[in-house]
């Protein structure tokens, strides 16, 4: 018998056609150019990726077999040898884009950097050659724990520059979450800054390293490298473990040839958020990773020689690694970093920014959305945001309300969405729209990207058929896969390639996120596993739930979860922000029910609504279920909560219940 699945309750029928200038130069123009693409892919991906492998990247020696695939681990492009760090400057530099602008720098107080092609080259080049002259040599691991500067981007190019795979450690994490994962990554040195600006005022990240690394508690790093950048008094250990990284820059030379890298060595390990146990390191290798990103962010991000791109993620997370550095460096784009955030000071500097300098294509994540619906359209709207030309999310599944406001408020009614599915381990982004190609759906991802074989299946492994809602799998390996957790195959193994039994020798990729694929082959992300509901013996994913409720004009954004119940076996429990004019009442949540029950049927009619000003949320910004399932069932919070943003919003929630 085969497994329950999930079902789906949401009917959503609004299509949106890209408008005919913009698949006209797009570099996927039209839905006929996509579905051949998607089929010459599916008829033989090897020789699709190695067709892409030989014309997008530059090698200095071409591989001899494209796939060996021992599941559950891949080597792409076996025998090849080539270097990211090159693929993002140095090929460049023989073009009319040397002098291109490379990184266009904003810093939260309003100072600004431009550095071009050649002048980052140079940088980098210059911060490779410190590394190694403090002992760094390929193979070692290198610990990154830095505000949004340009300095991040920097060190991660000066590591791969040299064959020194980094560990990017986003700097809002802790003390003890920073020193778990140079434990784990048994990092030579560490590189951070003074401070970085988050919401007006310092965070002290020297000051965390300095916690991190007392009484000893990680031996393997001998050197701390600091970029100054917020200015107060920090602490330099004396006797050469802490240097300023304006002092060992000074002088250096700018000739540090990229190390040619054979296609599978390591490039990075980034820990996801590590909600349960030890953080897991996610390998990425070299040459899959740097087609994979490369790629993607072409034909997604339909990018154009004049554009201007910015993704407003940190570089602490994936979409950091590979859509602010790496993919858009590689094609030579014009990237944007921004160290604010969107705070009660300055609400609207996220259009500031577009608006001077112009920003074409803006890729952002719902919880983002969210935050801007609430605090009112008026912000944009007193902006020129005429620039854009293309819109993208990331990070959580985008209910179609938030998804048709951002296409009217910041898109002007004008600009594609690319709704884009993938995760840290996927490396790149693989279901989204393409922008010229595809029309989109409110709320899908709409279809795989060519070379991906994506599908929904039951826990069996069978195929599921349209609309029956299973779970996210893919049932070939890509480029841009993780290839292994940093020193624990087992787990790789367990984790990814287990849930779903080998059938044949055939080995398919577990995504652990709840989704069904429409009559046009559309894909919509209904949540993740471990967060679907059982309610009367129906299996119901949280966004769907969520998106009614979104869809009413008073909610703002909602997160639903499952409580005990004897009867149904769990009974759904709501918790809800409002937008701004709206007022919480008893009224307002008989309504809210009554409207779940017309948007979608009584079986996912709330038992409970819960007014609350704020939701829990990870430092990514994707709302943690997993806790507000514990409140609703009066449970003590269980579990690990290093990774929450806010611990005074479970504060409230608390003392609400
Ligand atoms: P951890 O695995 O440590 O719990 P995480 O899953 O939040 O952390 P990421 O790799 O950043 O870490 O996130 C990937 C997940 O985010 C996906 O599995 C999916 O649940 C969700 N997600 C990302 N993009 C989308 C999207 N466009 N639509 C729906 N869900 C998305
Ligand atoms: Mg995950």
């Amino acid at each position: 018998m085969s497994q329950p699945t999930i079902e789906s309750i949401l009917q959503e029928k609004r299509l949106f056609h890209p408008a005919a200038g913009f698949s006209q130069n797009a570099h996927i123009k039209s839905l006929e150019d996509y579905q051949q693409l998607y089929d010459k892919a599916q008829a033989n991906p090897e020789k699709f990726w190695a067709d892409l492998a030989a014309t997008e990247l530059h090698w200095f020696e071409k591989w001899h077999t494209v796939l060996d695939w021992q599941p559950p681990f891949a080597k792409w492009f076996v025998g090849g040898k080539t270097n990211i760090s090159y693929n993002c400057l140095d090929r460049h530099l023989t073009t009319w884009r040397k002098n291109k602008a490379a990184l266009i720098w904003e810093g939260e107080p309003g100072d600004s950097r431009t550095l071009t092609y050649a002048q980052l080259h140079r940088e980098v080049c210059q911060f490779a050659n410190v590394l190694k002259q403090l002992g760094v040599q390929k193979g070692d691991r290198v610990g990154i724990y830095m505000p949004m500067i340009p300095e991040a981007a920097i060190a991660m190019l000066a590591c791969t520059r040299i064959g020194a795979p980094h560990s990017v450690v986003f700097g809002g994490f802790s003390a003890e979450a920073l020193r778990d994962r140079l434990i784990d990554a048994q990092a030579k040195l560490v590189i951070t800054a003074d401070g970085g600006w988050r919401k007006d005022a310092i965070v002290p990240l020297k000051e965390q390293v300095d916690k991190a690394l007392a009484d000893g508690a990680v031996p393997s790093v001998e050197n701390v490298l600091v970029v100054k950048r917020t200015g107060q008094d920090v602490y330099m250990q004396l006797g050469g473990r802490d240097h300023w990284w304006h002092d060992l820059q000074k002088g250096v030379s700018a000739d540090c040839p990229a190390e040619p890298m054979d296609s599978e060595d390591m490039l990075f390990v980034l820990y996801t958020s590590g909600s349960t146990g030890k953080p897991k390191g996610v390998v990425h290798t070299t040459a899959g990773y740097n087609l994979y990103t490369h790629i993607t962010t072409k034909w997604i991000f339909d990018l154009q020689d004049t554009d201007v791109y910015w993704c407003t993620a940190d570089v602490g997370w994936i979409t950091g690694h590979s859509y602010i550095v790496y993919g858009p460096l590689s094609n030579g784009a014009t990237t944007l970093m921004y160290e604010g955030a969107p705070r009660s000071s300055n609400p609207g500097c996220f259009w500031d920014v577009i608006e001077k300098y112009g920003v074409n294509i803006f890729y952002t994540a719902p919880t983002a959305i969210r935050a801007f619906i609430k605090m009112g359209e008026h912000h944009p709207k007193a902006r020129n945001l005429s620039s854009l030309r293309l819109l993208g999310t990331v990070g959580e599944p985008i209910n179609p309300e938030a998804w048709m406001w951002y296409h009217r408020v910041i898109g002007g009614d004008r600009c594609p969405i690319v709704d884009t599915w993938w995760q840290t381990e996927t490396g790149g982004i693989m279901i989204t729209p393409l922008p010229g190609a595809i029309p989109t759906k409110p709320g899908s991802a709409t279809r795989p990207f060519p070379g991906i074989l994506a599908d929904i299946v039951d826990l069996d492994g069978n195929s599921l058929g349209d609309n029956e809602g299973g779970y996210l799998a893919v049932r070939h390996p890509w480029p841009g896969m993780m290839r292994t957790v940093y020193g624990d195959p087992e787990r790789f193994r367990r984790t990814y390639w287990e849930h779903i039994p080998p059938q044949d020798g055939k080995y398919t990729y577990f995504a652990g996120d709840g989704a069904r694929r429409d009559e046009d082959g559309y894909f919509w992300v209904m949540g993740r596993v471990d967060d679907v509901l059982n309610v009367s013996g129906h299996r119901l994913g949280t966004m769907e739930i969520e998106s009614a409720l979104v869809s009413h004009p008073a909610v703002a954004e909602a997160a639903v979860v499952g409580k005990p119940d004897e009867l149904k076996g769990e009974d759904v429990v709501a918790f809800v922000t409002l937008e701004g004019s709206h007022q919480p009442s008893e009224e307002l949540s008989k309504e809210l029910k009554k409207h779940v029950v017309q948007e979608i049927g009584a079986i996912a009619r709330p038992g409970e609504i819960r007014f609350t000003d704020a939701l829990p949320k990870t430092r990514s910004g994707k709302i943690m279920r997993r806790l507000l399932r514990n409140l609703a069932s009066g449970q003590e919070v269980s579990g690990d909560t290093s990774t929450l943003e806010d611990r005074g919003v479970l504060d409230k929630l608390r003392e609400g219940a």
